[in-house]
């Protein structure tokens, strides 16, 4: 390796399959190289989560890293870590130091069927991650009375709508999202469907939604054509956009393969969706792009906490570590794609298709065991799996 990767450890589960991988996937076969941050909560309530904004700024500087699974605290947490206060989610901040999108995608594997027949191929889910009602203002309207819509500009201009003139009680919210994000947004996703040479699909309400979503649209629709549209058709992928409900029927009847860009509401939702039909959480990638071409992968999945404790108490785990395995092979590719090493790049294929081989010999976790499709099945515990992924792996080197 040239550059490093910016390696963020992370908590439970997931950080004792961190480990695995590397002793047993990674380290035998790569002179590895990263710059090292401990994201468990342990470190970031002793760095006062100095260490995040550190791992973020590593990340801006070196353009890749590959990220476990962290505990985003809430009260029960705050008891359990005795923490000096309830740190803010990683992700967030990450997301918000680099102005990125992030991208799920499933890992398709025979003998885990998609509940939808016809998808063939990954589907990945772009949301915008800033905005809307993940950032609104909502009235419990008493009673009678009206809600008004101001806008006070600073050189004092006014523009005032009427909400609703209330004759009872309601409710009300206000919404907003801005220009810049919105374009940050739409940069990603082109972005990152000429990386992985897919086509891209956005929707929206805005026959609806006249001047709210309608500006997301042209917004996409604007950047598309200044800067992308000749890249895409000399590519030859395509932009594509729709109203929402016929994007969601589309969808349905589509064989996979594209980018489904998602405002941030249709995002949460549509992402669990895509996921659980495609069949398990624990088999969903997730990378972070930011429009200046910086990546941060990781799975999509938590910590797994329910298996940590059975783990701590000395009782065997039969926890899925595809997804983390392939946040490192999608971080490794990157960086050999970035530094011009292709043994480097050769070495995540190799390691995506072994991982993949072991689960489709019939050898998996518990959670895939639940629902394949596949008759001869074994169930291997937390290491067995890692270490049957190892030999597959060496057999291919
Ligand atoms: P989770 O993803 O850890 O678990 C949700 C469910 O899916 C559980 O039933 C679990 O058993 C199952 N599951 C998930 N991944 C699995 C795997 N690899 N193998 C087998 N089964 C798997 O989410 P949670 O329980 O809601 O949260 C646990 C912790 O993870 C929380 O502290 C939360 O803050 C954190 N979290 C972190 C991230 C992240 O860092 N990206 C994402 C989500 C949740």
């Amino acid at each position: 390796m040239k550059t490093p990767l910016v390696e963020m450890d992370g908590d439970e589960m997931t950080r004792i399959l961190w480990q695995m991988i590397k002793d047993d996937l990674i380290c035998p076969f790569v002179d590895l190289k990263t710059e090292y941050y401990d994201l468990g909560l342990v470190h970031r309530n002793e760095t006062d989560d100095q260490v995040t904004f550190d791992s973020a700024e590593a990340t801006r500087r070196l353009g890749v890293a590959v990220k476990c699974a962290t505990i985003t605290p809430n009260a029960a947490r705050v008891e359990e870590y005795d923490l000096k206060q309830m740190w803010k989610s990683p992700n967030g901040t990450i997301r918000a130091a680099l102005d990125g999108t992030v991208f799920r995608a499933p890992i398709v594997v025979k003998g885990i069927e998609p509940c939808v027949r016809n998808w063939k191929k990954p589907i990945t889910l772009a949301r915008h991650a800033y905005g809307d009602v993940y950032k609104n203002v909502e009235i419990r309207v008493p009673g009678a009375g009206k809600v008004e819509l101001v806008y006070t500009g600073e050189d004092g201009t006014e523009i005032r709508e009427l909400v609703h003139e209330y004759a009872g009680p309601g409710v009300a919210q206000g919404m907003h999202n801005l220009d810049s994000s919105i374009e940050s947004f739409a940069r990603s996703c082109f972005n990152y469907a000429l990386d992985t040479h897919q086509d891209v699909w956005f929707a929206t309400k805005d026959t609806i939604s006249k001047k709210y979503d309608h500006r997301f649209k042209d917004v996409f629709q604007e950047i598309f054509d200044a800067e992308y549209a000749d890249r895409f058709a000399e590519a030859g992928i395509t932009y594509f956009y729709t109203l929402i409900d016929d994007a969601v029927a589309r969808v349905m009847k589509a064989e996979g393969g594209f980018i489904w860009a998602c405002k941030n509401y249709d995002g949460d939702v549509m992402s669990d969706m895509v996921s659980s039909a495609f069949g398990s959480l624990a088999m969903m990638t997730s990378v972070l792009v930011s429009p200046a071409g910086v990546y941060e992968y990781e799975a999509a999945h938590g910590t797994v906490q329910r298996h940590y404790y059975r783990h701590l108490k000395g009782e065997e785990t039969s926890t899925n570590s595809v997804a983390t395995i392939f946040a490192w092979t999608g971080a490794l590719r990157k960086r050999g794609e970035l530094d011009e090493l292709p043994e480097l790049s050769a070495f995540a294929d190799k390691l995506e298709e072994a991982t993949l081989a072991t689960i489709e010999s019939g050898r998996m976790t518990k959670d895939l065991a639940l629902i394949t499709s596949l008759e001869d099945v074994q169930v291997l515990n937390s290491r067995e799996f890692i270490e049957a992924v190892a030999e597959e792996l060496k057999t291919r080197l």
